[in-house]
């Protein structure tokens, strides 16, 4: 049984219809990715896998029908959205931002503890960045702490949108390696991205999304040698 199962959601903004009849499905320990252009719709997508906006259809977490249960509930359950700003507390110290991440843990201070030295071990630039306020880490450092701080909650499923927006190719690069070696403490993750390839390279299973519908999906392996993507998401197959 999916973990996630997204079954013809439709999302409206007034008369304006973002995500049209769309289904997909993360199965546990999956990497799954959603990649498409500007405006097709991932964003809307993913907030209302949230709970977050409304939407028709169904959303279903381990065969459990979700879609009436609100964001907090969902959070609840291990659903964890890191959205595309970011949203850091910037007045706040790197470590305050990681403990804020476990606010809704009910494991005891050992545990979450145990979560710290895990997010330093995959993040060894928070560790020695503890004390220094979210806002004057750089563009990479910050994603980092995003990603920390999402773990800090034991989440089983991490939904990442454009996790290398503003980024560097290099540190992109990084941020890829460390969410594909998010696997081994078997969280599941749903990633929106327009950095095609990269999420490819990264994922086990995709979709392609444009103006509001999914029009092709697959193993993310088969999918990167695909010559209908290659020319027009994969940048011609260079990388
Ligand atoms: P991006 O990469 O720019 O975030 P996206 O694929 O995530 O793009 P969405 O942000 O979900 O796409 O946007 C899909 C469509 O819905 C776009 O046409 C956008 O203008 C519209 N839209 C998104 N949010 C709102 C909103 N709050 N109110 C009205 N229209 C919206």
């Amino acid at each position: 049984m999916a973990l996630l199962s997204i079954e013809d959601v439709c999302v409206s903004y007034g008369k304006a219809e973002a995500v049209r009849h769309v289904s997909l499905k993360v199965e546990r320990g999956q990497i799954v990715t959603v990649i498409g252009p500007n405006g097709a719709g991932k964003t809307s997508l993913l907030t209302t896998a949230i709970g977050m906006i409304p939407s028709t259809g169904v959303i279903k977490c381990d065969g459990q029908d979700i879609t009436r249960l609100d964001t907090e509930s969902r959070v609840e359950m291990g659903f964890c959205l890191v959205p595309e700003r970011r949203e850091l507390f910037a007045e706040m110290s790197v470590h305050d931002n990681l403990r804020l991440g476990a606010y809704s843990r009910r494991d005891g201070k050992a545990a979450i503890q145990q979560s710290m030295d895990e997010v330093f071990a995959r993040f060894p630039r928070l560790k020695e960045r503890l004390s220094q306020h979210a806002g004057t880490l750089s563009g990479g450092e910050r994603q980092m702490l995003a990603l920390g701080r999402a773990l800090m909650a034991k989440p089983k499923l991490l939904m990442l949108d454009e996790p290398s927006l503003g980024l560097a190719p290099l540190i992109t690069r990084e941020i890829f390696r460390i969410i594909a070696s998010l696997r081994e403490l078997g969280v599941s993750i749903l990633l929106i991205e327009q950095n095609a390839r990269a999420a490819l390279e990264t994922a086990d299973f995709g979709y392609v999304m444009e103006v509001g519908e999914i029009v092709h999906s697959g193993p993310a392996a088969t999918l990167i040698d695909d010559p209908r993507l290659i020319s027009t998401y994969l940048g011609g197959g260079a990388d």
